[in-house]
């Protein structure tokens, strides 16, 4: 198995081969379509979704509740 070891798309950090030999690190979606190392996963990554989350379920929440109260 060739150990290729990836580059965080976000820090720009080589991304550690892990003790199983998985070398891709974290998805770094939604912060872009690479992959990331885990600090960047937890510190940048991870807060981010959650951000995206709040802003989708007010987002979501706004058309509905227009339905359920008409002018
Ligand atoms: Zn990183």
């Amino acid at each position: 198995m060739t150990t290729k070891l990836h580059t965080c798309s976000i820090c720009e950090d080589p991304i550690p081969v892990e003790w199983n030999g998985w070398a891709l690190g974290h998805n770094a979606a939604p912060v872009n379509d690479g992959r990331c190392c885990e600090a960047c996963n937890d510190f940048v990554v991870i807060p981010t979704r959650l951000k995206l989350i709040t802003t989708r379920a007010e987002t979501r929440f706004a058309p509905d509740w227009n339905e359920h109260c008409p002018e």
